[in-house]
């Protein structure tokens, strides 16, 4: 699977805000963006003024960095969220890619970034409903139960994160059971669940050209 293998931090130099792409590092003075909150590269502290373009750009780029997503995925992603018969397009699209396995599996806290998330999903730590699910990419629905797999409760690396991520907040979208290690889709997230600052509305800008 094609994935971006750049250093994360530049990225969120890049959009000028965190993106929570290390996980723990993020909720550290270790974050970059603490000391160096300007863009990288020899122009980056210059002052940039952005086209109507470049900023439906810039907020398509920071949407697929927060979440991990490549080109091809995301316009997929816009064309489901284009074609659904109800709700806001930009919103849609937003409620698709909070929706993905990955991403659920670190709003439930059992990833510390999205990045882990898909690849604890890769190795197979993850059941959906009972059966493992190792594709990152899957769309979950209302009423899905995402556990961590018994055996996977031996590992080391789970149980660090479990105590990283154990003071972490669930959306309320979210319902989690802590001692079965599982967590359960109440409902579909709503624009007001999404805790990141994105215009949608720019995206659905810049696919409508
Ligand atoms: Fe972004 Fe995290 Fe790096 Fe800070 S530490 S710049 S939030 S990836």
């Amino acid at each position: 699977m094609a994935r971006y293998r750049g250093p994360s931090c530049r990225r969120c130099r890049r959009e000028g805000q965190k993106l929570f792409l290390k996980g723990e590092r993020c909720y550290t003075e270790k974050c970059p963006l603490i000391k160096r909150a300007y863009a990288p590269g020899q122009h980056g502290q210059g002052r940039r003024k952005l086209s109507e373009y470049g900023m439906q750009l810039r907020e398509k780029q920071k949407a697929k960095r927060y979440y991990g997503i490549l080109e091809s995925q995301f316009a997929k992603y816009f064309e489901m969220a284009n074609k659904k018969k109800t709700g806001i397009t930009g919103e849609n699209l937003l409620q698709i890619l909070e929706t993905r396995l990955d991403n659920v599996v670190y709003r439930l806290g059992f990833a510390t970034s999205r990045a882990e998330a898909r690849q604890m999903v890769l190795h197979r730590h993850f059941t959906l409903n009972g059966k493992v699910a190792n594709i990152p990419s899957i769309i979950v629905k209302v009423g899905d139960t995402i556990a961590l797999r018994e055996k996977s409760l031996a590992s080391e690396r789970v149980k660090r994160v479990l105590e990283i991520t154990e003071s972490r907040a669930i959306p309320t979208w979210l319902d989690t059971d802590k001692n079965a290690h599982s967590g359960s889709v109440v409902r579909l997230p709503e624009r007001t669940d999404v805790d990141i600052d994105i215009k949608e509305h720019l995206i659905v800008e810049l696919y409508s050209k």
